[in-house]
């Protein structure tokens, strides 16, 4: 059972910033506004969501990491209107398979918290007493030390995953509305580091503002195309002239419905037109897409990062005419 349970696991954390995406997106489905990611030696050692939510009720203690518990969908017609992130049950149960789960937790009824280790398998080991405020603390450790090929590969690549975890965390910053948020990460030379940090005031200029700084948010210019009846695109691209002569994985953003997607189509898209008004350049990207949702599909893969569009190729269409009055007027 354990080894069919890894195997599964696979499935939704595939590495630190799909493990780390779960946890913020547990603490946004619990209505945090302040939601804190805390690294130690990049993740390798460990790593830390702490959320001030509505917390985990006791008589749920037992059973959030076991596979398949979920708090969250009513009943199957909901997964046509889903407005949470998670649903599925699985980011707990699969994160106590890959390392070692302990959950700090309290809600507004009660006085204290209640400290919760799990094993392997997702079952409640251990329970005890605590303080803290209301809301909820994840801790994994060692993620992946039980599997040693998995384990080698991640501490290999560690600055590489922490990098992909890094724009993760922008990009949820880029989008947060009534959240702070903060990533820091602490290793044996260096204290305490901050690496992203947001007010979430609300406005994607002022996140952009706070997340890359007045710089960076002095090259771009706002974009805003509509597309069809409750379906339109807006945000901010890099002015002519402006963009990078590399392309920078790390500066384009997408959303759907605020929500972090990969919109690889729409990237493309994005730099062919702007290399079309400016010789060789990639411009910065950060655009949030807003589709009626069941114009879209979401969840079609187990870690939510690809979106389906009903209606594609007008969207695209759409985008490039929109793009390309916007390169059109900017060099006129
Ligand atoms: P899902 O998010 O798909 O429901 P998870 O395995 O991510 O499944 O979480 C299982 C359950 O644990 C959730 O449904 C929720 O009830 C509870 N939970 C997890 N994280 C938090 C959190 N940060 N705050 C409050 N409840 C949480
Ligand atoms: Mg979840």
């Amino acid at each position: 059972k354990g080894v069919v349970h890894r195997i599964c696991a696979g499935q939704v954390i595939l590495d630190l910033s799909s493990a780390v995406k779960e946890l913020v997106e547990n603490s946004l489905d619990a209505g945090a506004t302040s939601i804190e990611v805390a690294l130690k030696e990049y993740g390798e050692e460990s790593f830390q969501v702490i959320d001030n939510g509505c917390g985990i009720l006791p008589n749920n203690f037992k059973v959030v990491a076991l596979k398949h518990h979920t708090s969250k969908l009513a009943d199957f017609s909901d997964l046509q209107s889903l407005t949470t992130f998670g649903f599925r049950g699985e980011a707990l149960s699969s994160l106590c398979a890959l390392g070692n789960l302990t959950v700090e937790t309290r809600t507004a009824n009660e006085s204290v918290a209640t400290h919760l280790t799990f094993d392997h398998s997702g079952l409640l080991i251990a329970e005890k007493k605590t303080a803290r405020q209301v809301g909820t603390t994840v801790t994994v450790k060692k993620l992946f030390s039980n599997l040693p090929v998995r384990s080698k590969e991640f501490r290999r690549n560690i600055r590489k995953e922490y990098g992909k975890l890094i724009s993760l965390m922008n990009a949820y910053a880029l989008t947060a509305k009534g959240v702070r948020l903060v990533c820091s990460n602490t290793t044996g030379k260096n204290a305490k580091s901050l690496v992203v940090k947001t007010q979430g005031s609300g406005s994607l200029k002022d996140n952009i503002i706070q997340v890359f700084g007045m710089n960076m948010f002095s090259c771009l210019e706002p974009v805003s195309i509509c597309i069809s009846d409750g379906c339109k695109v807006e945000g901010f691209l890099s002015k002519s002239g402006q963009g990078s002569g590399r392309n920078l994985g790390d500066r384009q953003y997408f959303f759907v419905n605020g929500r972090p997607v990969d919109m690889p189509k729409v990237s493309k898209l994005v730099n062919e037109l702007y290399k079309g008004a400016n010789s060789r350049q990639y411009p910065i990207a950060i655009m949030n897409f807003t589709v009626p949702t069941r114009a879209c599909d979401v969840n079609v893969t187990p870690d939510k990062r690809k979106v389906f569009f009903s209606d594609e190729s007008l969207i695209l269409q759409s985008l490039r005419e929109g793009l390309q009055q916007v390169y059109s007027s900017s060099n006129a």
